[in-house]
């Protein structure tokens, strides 16, 4: 089975797996650079070894070493058609949100602050995802999860029962929750992704933000997804 090493920056998360290739899923923020070649060292890995980079959403805390990563290792970067624009810097990032008061509030301030700690450089995806697709040499199967953001994917091992879910599930302090609702554009596709994970028999969920969610993964997100949304 394939190693997952999870690298931990101050909020987010990015993983290193390691097996027949060497990929990342993620690539944290622009400032865990350090994290990320000390994680890979540990692990006996360059840069230059990474053969694939997936991308579960266009956020800069998951795509802010990208276009370095790229650009040193060549990698196949995949990530989902929605999000493409914004990972290339063809479109600048969706700041805040109609969803709450914090969301409308973000959105109301002057880019030039809310963009200060959003820059990152924009970096080339060689394959566009919609879901449904698999990626056979890495065992994986992509599943879409709109709702945070709309090219929002899901990296799954079925063999094993795992999956990389981006920020679709969130597990700050141990507590399985919804993605950060002022950086997310509809709660009604949030509740659909949340629920296909729900159904999805995962034992483990490695998610975007706190300790990795399991075992009983898909449980644990149906009985929150139960009492946040009824059902
Ligand atoms: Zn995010």
């Amino acid at each position: 089975m394939d190693e997952i090493t999870r690298i931990a920056s101050l909020i987010e998360n990015c993983y290193l797996v390691k097996g027949d290739h060497c990929y990342l899923v993620d690539t944290s923020n622009p400032k865990a650079r350090k994290r990320i070649d000390k994680a890979l060292a540990e692990r006996g890995v360059k840069p230059q070894d990474l053969t694939h980079i997936l991308i579960t959403h266009y956020h800069v805390d998951h795509t802010g070493n990208l276009a370095d990563l790229k650009r040193e290792s060549g990698a196949a970067v995949v990530a989902g058609a929605a999000d493409i624009p914004y990972i290339e810097g063809e479109k600048p990032p969706e700041i805040g949100s109609d969803l709450n008061r914090i969301g409308r509030l973000l959105g109301k301030l002057p880019r030039s602050i809310t963009m200060s700690y959003q820059k990152c450089d924009g970096a080339p995806v060689d394959t566009p995802l919609e879901g449904g697709e698999t990626i056979a040499e890495l065992g994986l199967e992509v599943m879409a999860l709109p709702g945070h953001t709309p090219g929002g994917m899901c990296f799954l091992d079925r063999a094993n029962r795992r999956a990389f879910v981006g920020d679709m599930v969130s597990n700050y302090f141990g507590r399985v929750g919804t993605p950060t609702i002022c950086a997310s554009y509809s709660l009604e596709y949030i509740e659909a992704s949340m629920r296909k994970l729900a159904e999805s028999g995962l034992e483990y969920m490695y998610p975007g933000h706190g300790r990795i969610i399991g075992p009983g993964a898909s449980e644990l997100v149906a009985a929150y997804v139960r009492k946040r949304f009824g059902r």
